[in-house]
């Protein structure tokens, strides 16, 4: 038989939101919080749209937070199945979207279904934040979002975020946090010239690779009780002219690091440019921060997590903070404590990508224990 949470979840798989693109799938979400008494507000900023969605005026407030969006689905004969057209096999639905994320957005509107129905008159009000440009810039989604609500002060107390944080069971791992990423373009200049007269030339690969070994094992941080340590990596490298006997005029180097609480971006760059500064080079960088770290304490939505992971699963949780950024940096901010919770993560992206259906029941169900503690 197929529950309402796996139907819902195999709805919205069959709809082509490839990012910036929602298909449609808000308009389902619209139709079955509507019918449960949400007001829904659709945001649309350019090409992206973002439903707002609340019920109850009261706070606090629980927001689930998520994404319609997915990301293309890579070579199609590769894939059992058509990635648009869910399909079962052995209690596994496939489909893109399966685990990150359209099934848990599906868990969590049967939860919030299942719990209005038992308690209509609710503590607080619960909201539903969706955006279709999660796994693209996410320039117009999460982040204006919040703006717009920051802007009219409406303030959410608890965001619980649907991203597949598990690893092999449901909830086995929470994320309480994750780190900040912040990347950088340094460009190395040099004097171009003939490989044979190197007093009339400088080298700008030859200037940049002691000063990178410097970088690569400098030790930024231990990490502490709740991050790994910073971790710097070079991503790119470009030089040379495509000619054996010319020594190129500059050199162009990319490199991102994830870093901790232990630090703030300004120390990162200080530190950088320390390094660099020691061996002399002509250089010029260009930072992008694509997200600040962050850290929610022990508090309300943590125990309700533990405490609904404890009842639904028999697990004790683990908190991580792993992993790139998340939306969660976006919300975190204002305030809110964030929590993200969802299915396993081993599928996520790659050919087909699946989740366990009595895994997606467990995690409805956690969500609608989360709403009993928090809300009941
Ligand atoms: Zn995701």
């Amino acid at each position: 038989m197929t529950s309402p949470t796996q139907k819902l979840a195999s709805d919205l798989i069959g709809r082509q939101s490839v990012t910036p693109d929602d298909a449609g799938c808000q308009q389902i979400l619209i139709e079955r919080l509507e019918a449960i008494g949400f007001v829904c507000e659709t945001m649309q900023f350019e090409d992206v749209t973002n439903l707002w969605a609340r019920r109850g005026q009261e706070r606090p407030l629980l927001a689930f937070a998520g994404h319609t969006d997915v990301v293309p689905p890579g070579p199609l004969e590769k894939w059992h199945s058509d990635p648009f057209v869910p399909e079962i096999r052995d209690g596994v639905m496939y489909g893109r979207g399966a685990a990150d994320m359209k099934s848990s957005i599906a868990a969590m509107v049967t939860a919030c279904e299942r719990f209005v129905q038992k308690h209509p008159e609710h503590f607080g009000a619960i909201a539903f934040l969706i955006t279709s440009d999660e796994e693209g810039k996410a320039e117009n989604g999460t982040v204006k979002v919040i703006q717009a609500l920051e802007a009219r002060g409406e303030k959410i107390d608890w965001a619980l975020i649907g991203e597949p944080s598990s690893h092999d069971h449901v909830g086995d791992v929470c994320k309480n946090g994750r780190r900040g990423s912040i990347g950088a373009r340094l460009v190395i200049h040099g004097i171009q010239g003939h490989v044979a007269y190197p007093h009339k030339v400088d080298n700008p690969i030859h200037r940049a690779m002691p000063a990178l070994h410097d970088l690569a094992r400098h030790q930024w941080d231990q990490g502490n009780e709740f991050f790994p340590p910073t971790s710097m990596q070079i991503s790119n490298i470009n030089a040379g002219t495509g000619a054996h006997n010319v020594v190129p005029g500059h050199a162009e180097v990319l490199f991102n690091m994830l870093y901790s609480t232990e630090f703030e971006a300004r120390h990162i760059q200080q530190t950088t440019r320390v390094i660099l500064d020691k061996h002399e080079l002509d250089y010029d960088i260009e930072w992008s921060i694509s997200g600040y770290p962050f850290l929610t304490a022990e508090g309300e939505l943590l125990n309700a997590a533990r405490q609904a992971i404890k009842n639904v699963t028999g697990r004790n949780t683990d908190l991580q903070t792993t992993g790139g950024t998340s939306d969660g940096r976006f919300i975190a901010p204002t305030g809110a404590q964030v929590l993200e919770l969802g299915p396993v993560n081993d599928s996520i992206h790659k050919i087909n990508e699946h989740v366990d259906l009595q895994e997606l029941e467990a995690l409805s169900e956690i969500y609608q224990n989360m709403l009993e503690l928090l809300l009941g």
